[in-house]
């Protein structure tokens, strides 16, 4: 885990930071092991992409709190929501592109 203090990598039961000598603060922070987050934004990028983005972008950033436990599935969700959203995003844009192509017509004829 990493001191809270100065920030440097120190033993994961160690009381005192042997880098600052400040005592090491035993809260829940430092004590989680499943980064649930990690899996709920895994499953969601395949689903609910934006959400999934969400949730395994903020994952990763906790990684030091789960001491990277779960930290390859915030990676896979933020990669697998990224595709997904580009998909979309094509999509959308092909859509506009299809939309603006079949419109003139449509106009012309008065409706
Ligand atoms: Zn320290």
């Amino acid at each position: 885990m990493y001191c809270q203090n100065c920030g440097e990598q120190i033993d994961d039961n160690a009381e005192i930071c042997i880098h600052c000598g400040v005592r090491v603060k035993r809260d829940s922070y430092s004590q989680k092991d499943q980064n649930i987050l990690a899996i709920i934004g895994f499953i969601l990028s395949f689903f609910i992409s934006i959400a999934g983005l969400i949730c395994s972008i903020i994952a990763y950033r906790n990684r030091e709190e789960y001491r990277h436990n779960y930290k390859n599935f915030a990676i896979a969700g933020i990669a697998i929501s990224s595709i997904v959203l580009a998909f979309i995003v094509i999509e959308i844009i092909l859509s506009v592109v299809f939309m603006i192509g079949i419109l003139p017509p449509i106009i012309n004829s008065g409706i």
